[in-house]
């Protein structure tokens, strides 16, 4: 039970972490663990799983950018599926939004503006503003977004970890640390290290490296023993919706434009799966829910509440029945939306991904590993070269993501 790096919790952003630093550093004993059976089970199997280039900060750029350069290299293994994006705006969104997208070139970041009618030609959309919901009147169709299994992800990259000499302990639920001395009382000048770990068996881990990858689970897990990790968990839902007939929503099913949609209003926006008459459905809610790892179970009502009228407004043909609904956790990093790297002693913790971490995960994982082998810049996949730094809490230096979904 001794090693050089441990790294607690085989989401997508530890699974990645494991492999990028085994890769690296062949020789090291590294150990991947994790409470659940298999990787990519926790909130990475809840996700929406969409990626997307399309962000107001240019690090999200980077981080997205790269990975998804890397995801297409992978294509079916990942189950990989370009399908777009189709951002929606009204007409006073457009205005407002003028600054942020004047920063982005429709060539370099791959999209387009769409009027009125280019929408209509792919969306049976109503245009018009009622009540609470505002008109449509642009649209960005963004080409470099789709969808993707972030399981399929975080298993690709555990194997891959497991096949150059990586070990991976599942059912493997870390309760607490040991810390030098475990001792009621620290002096400011006491050497304080994490020594160990301990699972749910009693079993006792020992890492020269510690690495917390626990996403939405962090802050419970690092605050007992004095981490202010600034990564707060919130309850996220999604539903699946069957849908009579796929041509109540989009114009050419077999177009090669059956994009994800996010409408203008309310933070609502949609995944077609229309070979299977499916769409999910989720919303960007904010206040009243609480940061904190709260009831975990799906709330119909608040789908008929906050989703369902949004649905039936812009899109009034269409015909659907709820029929799946589930619920996971964002872990957020507030106040920049930006995921965390830092350090205390020799624990690192990674995380804060802010709701786009399957997206960023080939690039966190990169700049992780970089970070642990104590270098200060890395190539991401894309070749771009990345300040290790800019993550950390206290160099850090990245732009306030604006377009958190
Ligand atoms: C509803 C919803 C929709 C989303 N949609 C998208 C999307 O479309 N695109 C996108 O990119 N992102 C999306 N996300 C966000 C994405 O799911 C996360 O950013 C990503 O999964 C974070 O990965 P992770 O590895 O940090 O966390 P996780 O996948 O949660 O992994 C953390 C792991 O740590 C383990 N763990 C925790 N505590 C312990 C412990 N004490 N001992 C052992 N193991 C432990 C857990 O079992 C878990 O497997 C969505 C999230 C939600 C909830």
């Amino acid at each position: 039970m001794n090693f050089d790096y441990i790294i607690v919790g085989a989401g997508v952003v530890g699974s990645s972490i494991a492999y990028h630093l085994k890769n690296a550093m062949p020789d090291s004993n590294i150990l991947l663990l994790d409470r659940n059976h298999t990787a990519g089970a926790g909130n990475t199997a809840r996700s929406a799983a969409l990626y997307r280039n399309f962000f107001s900060s240019v690090t999200s750029r980077m981080l997205a950018g790269s990975s998804i350069t890397y995801y297409l290299g992978l294509g079916d293994k990942v189950q990989l599926d370009p399908i777009g994006y189709l951002w929606l705006f009204s007409e006073e969104q457009w205005a407002n939004s003028q600054k942020a997208i004047g920063q982005l070139d429709p060539k370099k970041d791959k999209f387009e503006v769409l009027d009125r009618a280019a929408i209509s030609d792919i969306l049976r959309i109503n245009h018009q503003a009622k009540g609470s919901f505002p008109d449509v009147d642009k649209g960005i169709y963004c080409r470099m977004c789709g969808s993707i299994s972030g399981m399929a992800l975080a298993q690709h990259y555990a194997a891959a970890f497991k096949s150059i000499g990586g070990k991976v302990s599942f059912d493997t639920d870390i309760k607490s640390f040991i810390l030098t001395g475990q001792n009621s009382s620290y002096a400011p000048w006491d050497d304080i290290r994490v020594n160990g770990m301990v699972d749910q068996k009693g079993n006792t881990y020992h890492g020269k490296q510690i690495v917390i990858a626990t996403g939405a689970w962090t802050h419970d897990l690092l605050a007992p023993i004095g981490i202010a990790s600034c990564i707060l968990p919130k309850k996220r839902q999604l539903f699946g919706l069957i849908i009579k007939d796929p041509a109540q929503l989009m114009v050419q099913k077999d177009s090669a434009k059956k994009p994800a949609v996010i409408l203008p209003a309310g933070g609502v926006y949609i995944k077609p799966i229309l070979d299977k008459n499916i769409i999910i459905a989720g919303c960007a809610d904010d206040l009243g829910q609480p940061f904190m790892m709260s009831n975990p179970e799906p709330d119909p009502l608040y789908f008929h509440h906050a989703i369902e009228p949004v649905l039936n407004h812009y899109f009034p043909e269409l015909d659907c029945t709820l029929s799946l609904k589930w619920a996971g956790y964002y872990d957020y990093h507030l106040p920049d939306m930006l995921p965390v790297i830092e350090s205390v002693a020799n624990l690192t913790w990674v995380g804060g991904t802010s709701g786009s971490g399957i997206m960023k995960a080939d690039a966190i994982g990169r700049i992780a590993a970089a970070r642990l082998r104590g270098k200060e810049e890395v190539a991401l996949a894309d070749g771009v070269k990345f300040k290790v730094s800019m993550l950390s809490l206290r160099d850090r230096s990245v732009e306030k993501e604006e377009l958190i979904i």
